[in-house]
């Protein structure tokens, strides 16, 4: 989703960052299960509904159903963001929209609880994918850990930046400029932003209580991205593939804590 700009990085007590670890815990075990449901044949108006299904059942509520701000005045109209192949985010899941065999599916999925939010995404591969799709993805996925690796104490936020454009500059891959991680409490986006790119040791320092929304989102051919004209898609203008990691971590004297758990690991180990 997109970032409204903002002001004061805002810090969690104990008690919130316990919230916010239930939330994020509840967010993964529904992220994994849908996207173990992403098969050929499955379309992703399905995978919209059992996301929001089993968000209602925690006790939950989808945070980006409705979700609206200046540049997309238009509510938001699903639970899910399933973005496919050479869609980046936001992409709409719809009944006509049925999963085949070697697309690269990313999803992208929030929730609100005990008025706090979760939010992280995925990337699955539906059914056998290309070997460069599927070195996407972990690329990606090796991006948001290297990210994850520079959310300690005394760093600032874009060493995170730097270490997650690195990774993925050095393996051949692009990084998408255009759309950033975000700190993440009370409100879906709060600051910072995190943009994925650029040079180490700006930004704020980290601090114990932050907690951040790392999310790499990558591509196979360098460019910007354009609108893909449902109002909310958004795609690769070059056309070339894009994958899409995002964990919850929480900055901690005992250095990063991923709230979310190492989703797309998980997702990896249950389809074996
Ligand atoms: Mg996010």
């Amino acid at each position: 989703m997109s970032i409204l700009n903002a002001e004061r990085i805002i810090l969690k007590t104990e008690r919130e960052l316990e919230v916010l670890e239930e939330n994020a815990r509840l967010l993964a075990d529904i992220l994994v299960e849908v996207a173990l449901a992403a098969v050929p044949g499955v379309s992703t108006g399905e995978l919209d509904r059992l996301a929001e299904r089993l968000i209602r059942q925690a006790g939950a509520e989808p945070a980006f159903k409705g979700f609206q701000d200046e540049l997309h005045p238009r509510p938001y109209p699903a639970t899910l963001c399933a973005s496919l192949n050479q869609e980046v985010v936001h992409g709409l899941p719809g009944p006509d929209r049925v999963l085949r065999e070697g697309d690269l599916l990313s999803l992208d999925l929030g929730l609100v609880r005990k008025g706090y939010c979760a939010d992280a995404a995925v990337t699955v591969e539906v059914g056998e994918v290309s070997p460069e799709g599927r070195r996407l993805v972990e690329v990606a996925w090796g991006a948001l850990q290297a990210g994850v690796a520079q959310a300690r104490i005394g760093q600032r936020v874009s060493d995170i930046s730097h270490a997650i454009g690195a990774y993925v500059r050095k393996r051949g891959f692009f990084v998408i400029r255009e759309l950033v991680g975000h700190g993440i409490g009370r409100k879906l986006h709060e600051p910072p932003q995190i943009p994925n790119f650029g040079p180490p040791g700006r930004g704020p320092r980290l601090q114990e209580g932050m907690v951040l929304c790392l999310e790499p989102m990558i591509q196979t051919k360098d460019g910007p991205i354009r609108a893909g004209g449902d109002g909310w898609t958004v795609v690769t203008a070059s056309g070339g593939l894009a994958a899409h990691c995002e964990e919850m971590v929480a900055i901690t004297p005992d250095g990063p804590r991923v709230l979310t758990g190492w989703i797309q690991e998980e997702i990896w180990r249950r389809r074996k």
